[in-house]
Protein backbone atom coordinates (compact mmCIF):
# COMPACT_ATOMS: atom_id res chain seq x y z
CA UNK A 1 0.00 0.00 0.00
CA UNK A 2 1.40 3.64 -1.17
CA UNK A 3 1.20 5.84 1.72
CA UNK A 4 -2.07 7.92 1.66
CA UNK A 5 -4.25 10.40 3.59
CA UNK A 6 -7.65 11.32 3.27
CA UNK A 7 -8.18 14.67 1.79
CA UNK A 8 -11.32 14.32 -0.60
CA UNK A 9 -14.89 13.46 -0.85
CA UNK A 10 -14.54 9.82 -2.67
CA UNK A 11 -16.07 8.35 -4.34
CA UNK A 12 -17.24 11.39 -6.82
CA UNK A 13 -20.43 11.23 -8.05
CA UNK A 14 -21.34 10.36 -11.74
CA UNK A 15 -24.36 11.57 -13.02
CA UNK A 16 -26.25 12.24 -16.48
CA UNK A 17 -26.27 14.85 -18.61
CA UNK A 18 -29.53 14.21 -20.11
CA UNK A 19 -30.47 17.43 -21.36
CA UNK A 20 -27.24 18.61 -22.58
CA UNK A 21 -27.25 15.17 -24.69
CA UNK A 22 -30.51 15.70 -26.66
CA UNK A 23 -29.43 19.28 -27.63
CA UNK A 24 -25.97 18.28 -28.95
CA UNK A 25 -28.16 15.17 -30.73
CA UNK A 26 -25.11 13.36 -29.65
CA UNK A 27 -24.04 10.19 -28.13
CA UNK A 28 -25.36 10.24 -23.94
CA UNK A 29 -23.10 12.15 -22.18
CA UNK A 30 -22.67 11.41 -18.54
CA UNK A 31 -20.19 13.94 -16.28
CA UNK A 32 -17.49 12.57 -13.20
CA UNK A 33 -17.80 15.36 -10.63
CA UNK A 34 -14.02 15.58 -9.68
CA UNK A 35 -15.22 19.14 -9.43
CA UNK A 36 -16.91 18.00 -6.04
CA UNK A 37 -14.20 16.54 -4.18
CA UNK A 38 -14.60 18.74 -1.23
CA UNK A 39 -11.14 20.49 -0.28
CA UNK A 40 -11.05 24.15 -0.67
CA UNK A 41 -13.88 24.08 -3.91
CA UNK A 42 -12.42 20.69 -4.90
CA UNK A 43 -10.79 19.63 -8.27
CA UNK A 44 -8.30 17.05 -9.98
CA UNK A 45 -5.53 17.76 -7.94
CA UNK A 46 -7.43 16.71 -4.37
CA UNK A 47 -6.98 13.32 -5.09
CA UNK A 48 -3.04 13.98 -6.12
CA UNK A 49 -2.57 15.76 -3.11
CA UNK A 50 -3.62 12.28 -0.35
CA UNK A 51 -0.51 10.78 -1.65
CA UNK A 52 2.05 13.73 -1.88
CA UNK A 53 0.92 15.00 1.42
CA UNK A 54 1.10 11.30 3.23
CA UNK A 55 5.03 11.21 1.36
CA UNK A 56 5.89 14.89 2.77
CA UNK A 57 4.65 13.91 6.13
CA UNK A 58 6.89 10.57 5.87
CA UNK A 59 9.94 12.88 5.19
CA UNK A 60 9.56 15.02 7.89
CA UNK A 61 8.90 18.07 6.02
CA UNK A 62 6.92 21.13 7.42
CA UNK A 63 6.90 23.10 4.15
CA UNK A 64 5.31 22.69 0.31
CA UNK A 65 6.24 24.29 -2.48
CA UNK A 66 4.57 24.49 -5.63
CA UNK A 67 4.17 26.40 -8.73
CA UNK A 68 1.62 27.43 -11.09
CA UNK A 69 0.11 30.24 -12.91
CA UNK A 70 -1.88 33.10 -11.78
CA UNK A 71 -4.86 31.01 -11.38
CA UNK A 72 -3.62 27.46 -10.68
CA UNK A 73 -6.10 25.44 -9.26
CA UNK A 74 -3.10 23.23 -7.70
CA UNK A 75 -1.60 25.89 -5.75
CA UNK A 76 -5.02 26.77 -4.01
CA UNK A 77 -5.56 22.66 -3.17
CA UNK A 78 -2.27 22.26 -2.27
CA UNK A 79 -2.39 25.61 0.62
CA UNK A 80 -5.64 24.13 1.43
CA UNK A 81 -4.60 20.59 2.06
CA UNK A 82 -1.39 22.39 3.83
CA UNK A 83 -3.14 24.15 6.07
CA UNK A 84 -5.69 21.03 6.78
CA UNK A 85 -2.09 19.22 7.52
CA UNK A 86 -0.28 21.52 9.35
CA UNK A 87 2.23 22.55 6.86
CA UNK A 88 3.36 26.07 5.53
CA UNK A 89 3.11 26.48 2.37
CA UNK A 90 5.10 28.72 -1.00
CA UNK A 91 3.44 29.33 -4.04
CA UNK A 92 5.58 30.04 -6.84
CA UNK A 93 3.49 31.82 -9.90
CA UNK A 94 4.39 32.78 -13.37
CA UNK A 95 4.43 36.59 -13.90
CA UNK A 96 4.01 39.78 -11.85
CA UNK A 97 1.46 40.25 -9.12
CA UNK A 98 -1.99 41.62 -10.77
CA UNK A 99 -3.95 44.90 -9.90
CA UNK A 100 -7.21 42.93 -8.92
CA UNK A 101 -6.60 40.28 -6.78
CA UNK A 102 -9.47 37.48 -7.35
CA UNK A 103 -10.50 33.78 -8.26
CA UNK A 104 -8.11 31.27 -6.92
CA UNK A 105 -5.16 34.14 -6.23
CA UNK A 106 -7.78 36.20 -3.80
CA UNK A 107 -8.30 32.05 -1.94
CA UNK A 108 -4.16 31.47 -1.71
CA UNK A 109 -4.16 35.05 0.06
CA UNK A 110 -6.76 33.92 1.76
CA UNK A 111 -5.09 30.27 2.85
CA UNK A 112 -1.95 32.53 3.80
CA UNK A 113 0.22 30.84 1.38
CA UNK A 114 3.28 33.08 1.17
CA UNK A 115 3.13 33.82 -2.70
CA UNK A 116 6.55 34.29 -4.39
CA UNK A 117 6.39 36.38 -8.11
CA UNK A 118 8.94 34.69 -10.94
CA UNK A 119 7.96 37.72 -12.90
CA UNK A 120 9.54 36.97 -16.89
CA UNK A 121 12.10 34.42 -14.86
CA UNK A 122 12.13 30.46 -15.83
CA UNK A 123 9.63 29.55 -13.84
CA UNK A 124 11.23 26.09 -13.22
CA UNK A 125 14.92 28.14 -12.23
CA UNK A 126 12.45 30.75 -9.84
CA UNK A 127 10.70 27.04 -7.72
CA UNK A 128 14.65 25.54 -7.59
CA UNK A 129 15.66 28.23 -6.05
CA UNK A 130 12.97 28.62 -3.71
CA UNK A 131 13.23 25.61 -2.38
CA UNK A 132 17.35 25.56 -2.55
CA UNK A 133 16.73 28.50 -0.47
CA UNK A 134 13.97 27.23 2.57
CA UNK A 135 16.06 24.16 2.66
CA UNK A 136 19.54 26.16 3.49
CA UNK A 137 17.11 27.90 6.14
CA UNK A 138 16.59 24.88 7.65
CA UNK A 139 12.45 24.84 6.98
CA UNK A 140 12.27 21.39 5.74
CA UNK A 141 10.64 21.89 2.30
CA UNK A 142 9.01 19.41 0.48
CA UNK A 143 8.63 20.03 -3.54
CA UNK A 144 5.46 19.35 -5.35
CA UNK A 145 6.07 19.44 -9.08
CA UNK A 146 3.76 21.23 -11.14
CA UNK A 147 0.61 20.13 -11.43
CA UNK A 148 1.45 17.52 -8.54
CA UNK A 149 2.21 15.36 -11.71
CA UNK A 150 5.20 13.01 -10.94
CA UNK A 151 4.53 9.11 -10.35
CA UNK A 152 2.55 10.37 -6.77
CA UNK A 153 0.13 12.17 -8.16
CA UNK A 154 -0.41 10.02 -11.24
CA UNK A 155 -1.14 6.97 -8.77
CA UNK A 156 -3.93 8.83 -7.37
CA UNK A 157 -6.08 8.98 -10.96
CA UNK A 158 -4.58 5.29 -11.34
CA UNK A 159 -6.88 4.51 -8.45
CA UNK A 160 -10.34 7.01 -9.64
CA UNK A 161 -10.09 4.73 -12.74
CA UNK A 162 -10.81 1.92 -10.42
CA UNK A 163 -13.34 4.35 -8.60
CA UNK A 164 -14.92 4.80 -11.76
CA UNK A 165 -15.40 1.26 -12.63
CA UNK A 166 -16.83 0.30 -9.54
CA UNK A 167 -19.80 2.51 -10.28
CA UNK A 168 -20.46 0.15 -13.12
CA UNK A 169 -21.52 2.97 -15.96
CA UNK A 170 -19.65 1.17 -19.05
CA UNK A 171 -18.58 4.25 -20.96
CA UNK A 172 -17.03 3.83 -24.18
CA UNK A 173 -15.12 7.13 -24.23
CA UNK A 174 -13.70 9.28 -21.16
CA UNK A 175 -13.09 12.95 -21.85
CA UNK A 176 -11.18 15.08 -20.16
CA UNK A 177 -8.24 18.01 -19.98
CA UNK A 178 -4.86 17.78 -20.06
CA UNK A 179 -2.26 19.72 -19.22
CA UNK A 180 0.77 18.41 -16.86
CA UNK A 181 -0.40 15.03 -17.85
CA UNK A 182 -0.88 13.56 -14.75
CA UNK A 183 -4.35 12.87 -14.66
CA UNK A 184 -4.21 11.23 -18.39
CA UNK A 185 -1.17 9.04 -16.91
CA UNK A 186 -2.60 8.01 -13.69
CA UNK A 187 -5.59 7.23 -15.93
CA UNK A 188 -3.84 4.91 -18.58
CA UNK A 189 -2.20 3.07 -16.12
CA UNK A 190 -5.39 3.02 -14.55
CA UNK A 191 -7.18 1.47 -17.35
CA UNK A 192 -4.32 -0.77 -17.50
CA UNK A 193 -4.31 -2.00 -13.98
CA UNK A 194 -8.31 -2.31 -13.65
CA UNK A 195 -9.24 -3.68 -17.42
CA UNK A 196 -11.40 -0.55 -18.93
CA UNK A 197 -11.88 -1.18 -21.83
CA UNK A 198 -13.12 1.89 -23.53
CA UNK A 199 -11.09 4.92 -24.88
CA UNK A 200 -9.31 7.87 -22.84
CA UNK A 201 -9.09 10.87 -24.93
CA UNK A 202 -7.26 13.94 -23.38
CA UNK A 203 -7.99 17.55 -24.79
CA UNK A 204 -4.71 19.46 -24.60
CA UNK A 205 -4.97 22.67 -22.86
CA UNK A 206 -1.75 23.91 -23.82
CA UNK A 207 0.71 21.70 -25.71
CA UNK A 208 1.50 20.26 -29.09
CA UNK A 209 -0.08 16.67 -28.94
CA UNK A 210 3.10 14.83 -30.08
CA UNK A 211 4.83 16.54 -26.89
CA UNK A 212 1.99 15.99 -24.44
CA UNK A 213 1.48 12.01 -26.05
CA UNK A 214 5.30 11.85 -25.02
CA UNK A 215 5.20 12.92 -21.43
CA UNK A 216 2.12 11.32 -20.88
CA UNK A 217 3.27 8.25 -22.03
CA UNK A 218 6.72 8.38 -19.78
CA UNK A 219 4.75 9.27 -16.71
CA UNK A 220 2.76 6.52 -17.13
CA UNK A 221 5.37 4.14 -17.56
CA UNK A 222 6.92 5.22 -14.54
CA UNK A 223 3.79 5.25 -12.81
CA UNK A 224 3.57 1.31 -13.44
CA UNK A 225 6.49 0.42 -12.65
CA UNK A 226 5.95 2.46 -9.02
CA UNK A 227 2.73 0.35 -8.94
CA UNK A 228 4.44 -2.05 -9.67
CA UNK A 229 2.59 -3.47 -12.63
CA UNK A 230 4.47 -4.41 -16.28
CA UNK A 231 3.58 -1.44 -18.51
CA UNK A 232 5.12 0.47 -20.65
CA UNK A 233 3.30 2.84 -23.02
CA UNK A 234 4.53 4.75 -26.12
CA UNK A 235 2.84 7.95 -27.28
CA UNK A 236 1.01 6.31 -29.62
CA UNK A 237 -1.16 4.74 -27.45
CA UNK A 238 -2.02 7.71 -25.93
CA UNK A 239 -5.07 9.53 -27.39
CA UNK A 240 -4.16 13.20 -27.11
CA UNK A 241 -6.43 15.96 -28.70
CA UNK A 242 -4.81 19.48 -29.71
CA UNK A 243 -7.02 20.97 -32.27
CA UNK A 244 -8.57 23.27 -29.68
CA UNK A 245 -5.67 25.36 -28.22
CA UNK A 246 -6.64 28.18 -29.03
CA UNK A 247 -5.15 31.65 -28.40
CA UNK A 248 -3.20 29.41 -25.92
CA UNK A 249 -3.29 28.98 -22.37
CA UNK A 250 -5.78 30.85 -20.22
CA UNK A 251 -7.21 32.69 -22.97
CA UNK A 252 -11.03 32.00 -23.60
CA UNK A 253 -12.41 32.52 -26.60
CA UNK A 254 -15.67 31.90 -28.84
CA UNK A 255 -15.85 28.04 -28.17
CA UNK A 256 -15.08 28.31 -24.73
CA UNK A 257 -17.51 30.52 -23.21
CA UNK A 258 -20.68 28.59 -25.72
CA UNK A 259 -18.98 25.07 -23.56
CA UNK A 260 -19.66 26.95 -20.18
CA UNK A 261 -22.92 28.49 -21.29
CA UNK A 262 -24.10 24.92 -22.82
CA UNK A 263 -23.51 23.16 -19.67
CA UNK A 264 -25.17 26.19 -17.16
CA UNK A 265 -27.89 26.94 -19.25
CA UNK A 266 -28.85 22.86 -19.83
CA UNK A 267 -27.33 21.21 -16.90
CA UNK A 268 -27.08 23.92 -14.24
CA UNK A 269 -23.40 23.00 -14.06
CA UNK A 270 -20.41 24.94 -14.03
CA UNK A 271 -16.93 24.67 -15.91
CA UNK A 272 -14.18 27.06 -15.66
CA UNK A 273 -12.81 29.47 -18.51
CA UNK A 274 -9.18 27.57 -18.56
CA UNK A 275 -9.86 24.11 -18.46
CA UNK A 276 -13.00 22.41 -18.31
CA UNK A 277 -14.34 24.83 -20.52
CA UNK A 278 -12.10 23.90 -23.23
CA UNK A 279 -11.93 19.93 -22.77
CA UNK A 280 -15.99 20.62 -23.24
CA UNK A 281 -15.79 23.11 -26.20
CA UNK A 282 -13.51 19.96 -27.78
CA UNK A 283 -16.14 17.67 -26.94
CA UNK A 284 -18.89 19.27 -28.63
CA UNK A 285 -16.87 20.13 -31.64
CA UNK A 286 -16.38 17.00 -32.02
CA UNK A 287 -20.00 15.45 -31.35
CA UNK A 288 -21.05 17.96 -34.15
CA UNK A 289 -18.33 16.37 -36.82
CA UNK A 290 -20.22 13.23 -35.78
CA UNK A 291 -16.72 11.89 -34.12
CA UNK A 292 -18.61 9.52 -31.36
CA UNK A 293 -21.18 7.39 -32.60
CA UNK A 294 -24.67 7.72 -31.49
CA UNK A 295 -24.62 4.56 -29.61
CA UNK A 296 -21.48 5.45 -27.69
CA UNK A 297 -21.45 6.44 -24.06
CA UNK A 298 -19.30 9.66 -23.30
CA UNK A 299 -17.88 10.51 -19.61
CA UNK A 300 -16.61 13.91 -19.28
CA UNK A 301 -14.06 13.70 -16.59
CA UNK A 302 -14.87 16.96 -14.54
CA UNK A 303 -11.18 18.50 -13.12
CA UNK A 304 -12.58 21.18 -11.32
CA UNK A 305 -11.23 25.14 -11.66
CA UNK A 306 -14.42 27.23 -11.16
CA UNK A 307 -13.43 29.74 -8.76
CA UNK A 308 -11.62 31.36 -12.20
CA UNK A 309 -14.66 31.94 -13.02
CA UNK A 310 -14.75 34.92 -10.52
CA UNK A 311 -11.56 36.54 -12.10
CA UNK A 312 -10.57 38.68 -14.72
CA UNK A 313 -10.51 38.68 -17.52
CA UNK A 314 -12.79 35.91 -17.68
CA UNK A 315 -15.43 37.31 -15.04
CA UNK A 316 -15.90 40.56 -17.12
CA UNK A 317 -15.68 38.40 -20.42
CA UNK A 318 -18.49 36.17 -19.23
CA UNK A 319 -21.11 38.87 -17.94
CA UNK A 320 -20.63 40.52 -21.32
CA UNK A 321 -24.36 40.56 -22.96
CA UNK A 322 -25.87 39.28 -19.74
CA UNK A 323 -28.54 41.23 -18.04
CA UNK A 324 -28.85 42.72 -14.62
C1 LIG B 1 -4.56 20.89 -13.37
C2 LIG B 1 -5.90 20.84 -14.02
C3 LIG B 1 -6.14 20.01 -15.12
C4 LIG B 1 -5.07 19.22 -15.82
O1 LIG B 1 -4.64 18.12 -15.10
P1 LIG B 1 -3.16 17.55 -15.39
O2 LIG B 1 -3.02 16.40 -14.48
O3 LIG B 1 -2.23 18.69 -15.08
O4 LIG B 1 -3.08 17.20 -16.82
C5 LIG B 1 -7.43 19.95 -15.63
N1 LIG B 1 -8.41 20.69 -15.10
C6 LIG B 1 -8.22 21.51 -14.06
C7 LIG B 1 -9.37 22.30 -13.56
C8 LIG B 1 -6.96 21.62 -13.48
O5 LIG B 1 -6.77 22.45 -12.44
Amino acid sequence: MIPRIKLAHLPTPIESLTRLSEVLEGPQILVKRDDQTGLAFGGNKTRKLEYLLADAQDSGAELLITGGAVQSNHCRQTAAAANKMGFNSVLVLVGERPENVSGNLLLNRFLGAEIVWAGDKQRDLVLRQTYEKSLQEGKKPYLIPYGGSNVLGASAYAFAMQEMLDQNEDVDWVVFASSSGGTQAGLVVGAQMFGYQGSLLGISIDEQAGELKERVATLAGETAQFLGIDGTFSGDQVLVNDDYLGDGYGIMGEAEVEALQLFSRYEGLFLDPVYTGRAAAGMIDLIRKGFFSAEERLLFWHTGGTPALFANPYSSQLSYGLDG
